[in-house]
């Protein structure tokens, strides 16, 4: 029944238009919000809580499915690839996809920010409230952030990993032994059709989160724009606005341009249409600033929405949603030379370039939570010798241009979805044959 396409697109189309509806309805509510709160900070509290609470539901709804997805995904799309030589074709396809898409957002942001300068002369370098990361009180070299990501890998326990939602450990674990199971034949055929069931299960349970997921949304919205306050629209944005427009303007570019021309270029098709049917994941990664929750409903949308397989999904979005971060990476680069420009830092080319591969590294290290790449950030500033405290600069818009970021991060899995589907359905034919 759910299977007729009429359907299915008319059910797609209504939950876009009530998800771009909740979006607005959140914003424009959220904006007015700060003006109408009572004054006396208890009850101020509370009524954020109020707001806010249909939105913390959601968020618990959604990353109670990471865990099962990403684990059920992963061990069936690996062991359905059968063939070893598809396997490793997969891998190493998406692995290029997020390489190269994730290096030219880093310089397209280099490029941007070196244009239009928004650091130089006029930004005021008044203090800004609230409380630094502790990374970037006490910051770690890139050598160790890397070893950190690499050990992260392998987590020595798998329930803790579950509960850190250490996405990337469970990754490799899953695929392992998807691997595995796939050649023991027989043997591996029951745990294989458990972890299939499982995964239909988990995924229908998504079906329903996502008629939820519009009014949780604009809760979220609503109590973060609340709490930001009034300082935050009347003070911060006017000083930082050449900052914010830099970034906008460049995550635009690349999920304008870049990404649908790397779409078309592939599949021939029309990129914006593609986009169209995941505009519902690219709303939730607006509100929730976090690619790890979104992650059922990008599934959903990738599978639903835009027909890609099973196999193709399940294995490039948890992995994107982990390690390809293309609007982070703008966003590290663009931040950092942002702060160079405002303490008078002149930055050599050979500066520029260690900011290109700290900013990559920063973003595949990042995880998929709300502001993490804030906290990956002191990685870049202390690879070009600037000390990780100036990040302050920047902290009281960090949750505003998170959720561009995040949306970029999402479309940027997604795109790559859609790329290495197309050449794995072209390579299909040719397989079998071979076989
Ligand atoms: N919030 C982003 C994400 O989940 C990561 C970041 O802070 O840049 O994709």
């Amino acid at each position: 029944m759910t299977d007729d396409p009429a359907r299915l697109k008319r059910r797609a189309n209504a939950l876009v238009a009530f998800t771009a509806t909740a979006v607005l309805v959140g914003a424009v509510l959220g904006w007015m919000l700060p003006g109408w709160l009572p004054e006396d900070a208890e009850s101020r509290r509370l009524t954020l809580l109020v707001i806010g609470f249909p939105g913390e539901l959601l968020m618990g709804m959604l990353k109670m499915m990471v865990v099962p997805l990403v684990v059920a995904t992963m061990v069936v799309g690996i062991a359905s690839l059968g063939d070893i030589r598809k396997a490793g074709k997969i891998g190493y396809r998406t692995i290029a996809y997020y390489a190269v898409t994730t290096g030219m957002s880093v310089l397209t942001g280099i490029i941007l920010v070196n244009i239009i300068q928004p650091g130089v002369g006029g930004t005021d370098l008044a203090p800004v409230g609230g409380e630094l990361p502790q990374s970037l009180m006490q910051p770690k070299g890139a050598l160790e952030s890397l070893l950190q990501v690499v050990k992260g890998m392998f987590p020595p326990n798998l329930l803790q990993a579950g509960v850190e939602m250490n996405v990337l450990g469970l990754i490799v674990f899953s695929v392992v032994l998807g691997a595995v199971l796939s050649t023991m034949g027989e043997r591996g055929r029951p745990v294989l059709k458990f972890f299939d069931s499982f995964n239909e299960a988990i995924m229908k349970i998504v079906h329903l989160i996502v008629w939820y997921a519009p009014i949780g949304i604009a809760s979220l919205l609503m109590a973060r724009m609340g709490n930001a306050g009034e300082a935050f629209f009347t003070e911060e944005i006017p000083r930082l606005a050449k900052y914010m427009t830099t970034v906008i303007v460049g995550l635009g570019i690349h999920v304008v341009i870049t990404l649908p021309l790397i779409y078309w270029l592939f599949k021939k098709g029309n990129p914006f249409k593609y986009l169209l049917g995941m505009a519902q994941a690219l709303l939730t990664a607006f509100s929730t600033a976090s690619s790890s929750a979104t992650l059922p409903i990008t599934l959903e949308c990738a599978r639903n929405n835009n027909k890609i397989s099973e196999r193709t999904s399940g294995f490039v979005l948890p992995l994107g949603a982990t390690i390809n971060m293309d609007g982070t990476a703008l966003y590290e680069a663009v931040a950092v030379i942002f702060i160079a420009q405002s303490l008078g830092i002149d930055l050599t080319l050979g500066q520029m370039v260690v900011v290109f591969f700290t900013a990559t590294l920063a973003a595949i290290g990042a995880a998929g939570i709300p502001e993490a790449g804030l906290v990956m950030m002191a990685i870049v500033l202390t690879a070009v010798g600037i000390d990780p405290r100036e990040a302050g600069l920047i902290l009281a818009v960090d949750w505003f241009l998170d959720r561009f970021r995040t949306m970029v991060n999402v479309a940027g899995d997604a795109i790559g979805a859609g790329v290495v589907d197309h050449l794995e359905q072209r390579d299909a034919p040719a397989l079998a044959a071979a076989a």
